[in-house]
């Protein structure tokens, strides 16, 4: 057989050239649809490569974007690949000082910017170092000051663009993950393993995504690349709809009416404001029957997947990270379950399901492979072509692969006979709140450093909106005095405010094993029914 070279490239050429009069819908800031096609999307990526390589871009060369959910956004997953570049694009809600690091870790050289995030880009720019930043301004004329013009950049092309020739093997993506402390790792997606992932995520048991799908982007397209999804909607040309900076249930229910949206993706938090939105309206509405959400980044829980049914939104069930690009395993029924009872099928769809083609896993303890009994619980250690075999230029992580080659998740999940995996726990200390994770060890150390505290456990605590919130459970020095405010604030200096623990428990001991560990188990089912203080918890 051929050794035919699986890229992006050969993604956006088949886009342009056999779905040309498909048509993408993306919102911009004042909340108008702009509408133009896979034939203008198709030029305007190759414009995109071409200015890239005039500006003296490289093969492997970073370019990072700090950019919502549109179609400047689409170009650029593709126009910077199909030039040889390495798409970037930066997590806009992290705090400036880890965006800072993130940017200089990856040795970024070019930003496609948003106008509306310009703030976020000033508050770090003292601290990186690029050669050319580039506005998106979604219509509005050019401005002058410090930066480029995306848009007249993009005239400069002469829209005669010689892709380069690509190994599959060349970076394409890169995004960066929380470490339990420490700084974010980088992940180096190869082509490869991104047309394998569209593969794989277009078939029938995974997403079934077609052209006669209509595809919202739901999912933050700075998080894994949006699960993977414009990829795989260029290579079967399924409608693409954007929703800008809108990712909020009531503005994708919108889009999902007006646009008769066939498949979407985002985490539970937002499926749970859906729902009740849903419920408020509900079952006599306009909206399409039968419409597949792509569902992960925490566990939806069981009355979510129900509720959603009722309303024909039919959650499709994954566990991945950003280490897996992120697919690995999803929970589809299969034909034998169909005559079983609704309990026992919905109990199925909250497991994470099943391996995907090409993607191994296995359950670990410390005596070694745990049986496949459903109740034996151990960490998931996965491999595979879209799984990552190590951090981008961090060496002091390499723990986290074993040494006969698995990824260790710091997920633990039992298997069934069937090898129907469920995650029970989670070994790795962070909270995931809203899909966004949160460094407990971090936090902890952060607050630790105050001069009142002797000793503090951030743990998860479960939450209505978000799943997860940090609890703050704090010793104080022995006559010394602070509030929750006060120490919201101190920490307030290094974390973004969505990062702050909610509450503050002020204990005068906390649980540790013999050996000197906290015991967050233990924490952990103490405040397990945590009554949260605010107003929306
Ligand atoms: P990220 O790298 O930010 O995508 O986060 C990946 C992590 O999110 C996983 O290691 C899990 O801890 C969690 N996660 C992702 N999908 C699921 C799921 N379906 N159920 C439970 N946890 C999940």
């Amino acid at each position: 057989m051929m050794d035919y070279p699986l890229t992006l490239s050969a993604i956006l050429e088949r886009a342009g050239k056999y779905f040309g009069d498909m048509e993408i819908v993306s919102r911009r800031p004042d909340r108008s649809l702009y509408r133009y096609t896979f034939r203008d999307f198709y030029q305007r990526a190759r414009r995109l490569a071409e200015c890239l390589t005039a500006a003296g871009l490289k093969r492997g060369d970073r370019v990072a974007t700090l950019m919502w959910n549109h179609s400047a956004h689409f170009e650029a997953y593709f126009g910077i690949t199909a030039a040889g570049g390495v798409l970037h694009p930066l997590n806009l809600r992290l705090h400036p000082d880890e965006i800072a690091y993130i940017v200089n870790h990856a040795q970024d050289r070019f930003l496609i910017v948003d106008e509306v995030l310009l703030p976020v880009l000033e508050k770090i720019e003292s601290q990186i170092k690029l050669e050319r930043i580039f506005v998106v301004r979604h219509g509005q004329p050019a401005q002058p000051g410090p930066y480029e013009d995306y848009e007249q950049w993009l005239q400069q092309a002469s829209g005669h663009f010689e892709p380069p020739r690509l190994s599959e093997h060349d970076g394409a993506s890169m995004c960066f993950t929380s470490g339990t402390t420490g700084n974010p790792k980088g992940v180096l997606y190869s082509h490869r393993a991104l047309v394998l992932h569209s593969f794989m995520q277009a078939s029938a048991d995974a997403c079934a995504l077609s052209q006669r799908d209509v595809l919202l982007i739901g999912s933050s397209m700075f998080h894994v690349n949006a699960w993977g999804f414009p990829y795989t909607a260029a290579m079967v040309g399924a409608k693409l709809v954007f929703p800008g900076s809108q990712l909020d249930a009531a503005s994708l229910l919108e889009l999902m009416e007006q646009e008769h949206v066939t498949i979407t993706c985002a985490v539970p938090t937002v499926w749970l404001t859906m729902l009740a939105l849903l419920d408020e309206r509900g079952t006599h509405w306009k909206l399409p029957q039968d419409v597949r959400i792509l569902c992960g980044g925490t566990a939806p829980p069981e009355s979510l997947i129900r509720g959603l049914d009722r309303h024909g939104f039919h959650i499709i069930h994954s566990w991945g990270m950003t280490e897996t690009s992120p697919m690995a395993t999803v929970s589809r029924l299969r034909p034998s379950m169909s005559t079983w009872q609704e309990e026992k099928q919905y109990e199925v769809r909250t497991k994470q399901g099943w391996p995907l083609p090409f993607v191994d896993v296995r359950i670990t303890t410390p005596d070694g492979e745990a049986p496949c009994d459903g109740t034996t619980p151990g960490e998931i250690e996965v491999r595979g072509p879209w799984v990552a075999a190590g951090y981008y230029n961090a060496p002091a992580s390499k723990d986290r692969w074993t040494s006969d080659g698995w990824f260790r998740t710091g997920d633990v999940a039992t298997m069934d006979a069937e090898g129907c995996i469920k995650i029970v726990d989670r070994s790795k200390d962070l909270i995931k709140s809203g899909g966004e994770w949160i460094s407990s060890a971090d936090l902890e150390n952060a607050l630790m450093s105050h001069p009142s505290v002797r000793e503090a456990a951030v743990i998860a605590a479960p939450h209505v909106k978000w799943q997860e919130r940090p609890l703050a459970v704090v010793q104080l020095k022995s006559g010394a005095s602070a509030t929750p405010d006060e120490l919201r604030a101190f920490l307030g200096a290094k974390f973004a405010k969505w990062q702050l623990p909610d509450d503050f428990v002020f204990v005068s001991e906390l649980p540790h094993t013999s050996t000197g560990k906290l015991l967050k188990m233990e924490l952990r089912k103490e405040y397990a029914n945590w009554q949260w203080s605010g107003s929306d918890k």
